[in-house]
């Protein structure tokens, strides 16, 4: 068995625990283009430009008629200006004459104008008697026009690298002549459940056995952060077995996720199999947090290793508030999610010597957004279904009266 030269750190912070982690080099997602229709979700390689003007000519934004804008500055209801209709703009092509004075074209909303063209009228503000038409609000027509390059310029930069694209950021790309785009391919992360207790639903239970929620539960939460889950026979409580799960999955995925094992008792082997595998192995054994006293922060060549807590509640806050950050270094990104500011519904009463992470649950009120603590122990799976997001009580504190405000971390895993 090899001896470990290097220390390992633990019970740390959680701060130091990802202090520790980040000194080691992890492996990066490789790029791939794919095309812009298809990105939802993806996560951008590249910093995302404009590639034309939008809109790529000078239009109408209302329904009306192109004008040179101080030939009708002085029309009013009482003293109409009277111009001469000199033809139609089509969608999708462009203004089929010059403007001429004492002239205008019939145009569409988001149809071309003429280069003379400054201004539209509004048909609300025309009266049309056969071929000449009344204006009778000169005023703001230069209000109904939108430039070329109004919205976006080539070269604009509009999305920064590391952006999860949603249906907005993609319907941007689109309309600034974007076709394809570099994203990251999803890092493949292998899951594995140790546990001789563990059935999956569907089969039948046996004395003494529970059911496996942590694979489904952690594959879920693994997509739903950008990964591609690779899931893996469940692990039994054997060295030598364990050892061989954790040889395929590190020879076949970037990362492990282990759910259980972690802990100090005799059957808990997950330390000992990271070590046995590579260098640098565990960084990190032991978090001052609840959930997370037995996690295990490892990492073998490049590939990160994160040890769970096998209680399902453990397993995925641990995930969510540690593994993450450290995962979601192979896309570059440092982690910095939105918090939700809250105020307690009741109070929250945890030991002063660990951080705590409480699930919460949020609701909105008259006085703004009220978060609800979900309490009960870490092996009651619904305490988290029912969460929206996690509040952080820190080391030191303790208490936190009914009335206090907080920051609510939403929580990926449970999107409703
Ligand atoms: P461990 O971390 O392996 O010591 O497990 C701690 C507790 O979590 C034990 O009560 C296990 O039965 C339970 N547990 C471990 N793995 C799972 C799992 N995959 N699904 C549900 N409960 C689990
Ligand atoms: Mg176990």
């Amino acid at each position: 068995m090899s001896v470990k030269s290097r220390t390992v750190i633990g019970p740390v912070s959680v701060v130091e625990a990802l202090a520790a982690m980040a000194r080691h080099p992890l492996r990066k997602a490789e790029p791939e283009t794919v095309l812009v229709s298809a990105a939802e979700g993806r996560i951008l390689a590249v910093d995302a430009r404009a590639a034309e003007n939008a809109p790529p000519f000078t239009r109408s934004c209302v329904d009306g008629f192109a004008v040179i804008a101080q030939e009708v500055a002085s029309a009013t209801p009482q003293s109409p200006v009277r111009l001469r209709i000199a033809g139609d703009v089509r969608m999708g092509a462009a203004a089929p004459a010059m403007l001429e004075r004492g002239t205008c074209l019939r145009v569409p909303t988001g149809g071309a104008l003429p280069p003379q063209a400054d201004g539209v009228v509004m048909v609300e503000d025309a009266q049309e008697i056969g071929e000449i038409v009344e204006i009778r609000d000169g005023e703001s027509v230069r209000d109904h026009i939108t430039l070329e390059g109004a919205d976006v310029r080539a070269g604009d930069l509009l999305c920064e690298r590391g952006t999860t694209l949603s249906p907005a950021a993609i319907g941007m790309l689109a309309a600034a002549g974007v076709a394809e785009i570099s994203v990251y391919r999803a890092p493949r992360v292998a899951i594995l459940v140790t546990g001789d207790e563990l059935v999956p639903a569907g089969a039948p239970l046996g004395p003494g056995q529970i059911r496996d929620s942590n694979r489904a539960a952690l594959s879920a939460a693994l997509a739903a952060m950008g990964f591609a889950p690779g899931s893996y026979p469940r692990v039994p409580d054997e060295r030598s077995a364990f050892d061989a799960a954790f040889a395929i999955a590190l020879a076949e995925n970037d990362a492990v996720v282990i759910s259980g094992g972690s802990s100090v008792g005799e059957r808990d082997y997950t330390p000992e199999v990271i070590d046995a595998a590579g260098a640098p192995g565990v960084i990190v054994h032991g978090i001052r947090a609840k959930p997370g006293r037995p996690a295990v922060l490892a990492a073998v060549g490049d590939k990160p290793v994160i040890g769970l807590p096998g209680n399902p509640v453990s397993a995925l806050v641990v995930l969510e508030a540690i593994g993450k950050p450290i995962l979601l270094r192979m896309f570059d990104i440092t982690h910095k999610p939105l918090t939700f500011r809250a105020e307690l519904s009741e109070a929250i009463d945890v030991s002063p010597n660990l951080e705590h992470r409480i699930p919460v649950r949020l609701t909105s009120s008259l006085t703004g957004l009220r978060a609800q603590p979900l309490i009960g122990t870490s092996a009651h799976a619904h305490i988290l279904g029912f969460a929206d997001g996690l509040v952080v009580v820190p080391e030191g504190v303790g208490r936190l009266a009914a009335g206090t405000h907080v920051d609510a971390v939403p929580f990926s895993a449970t999107r409703r």
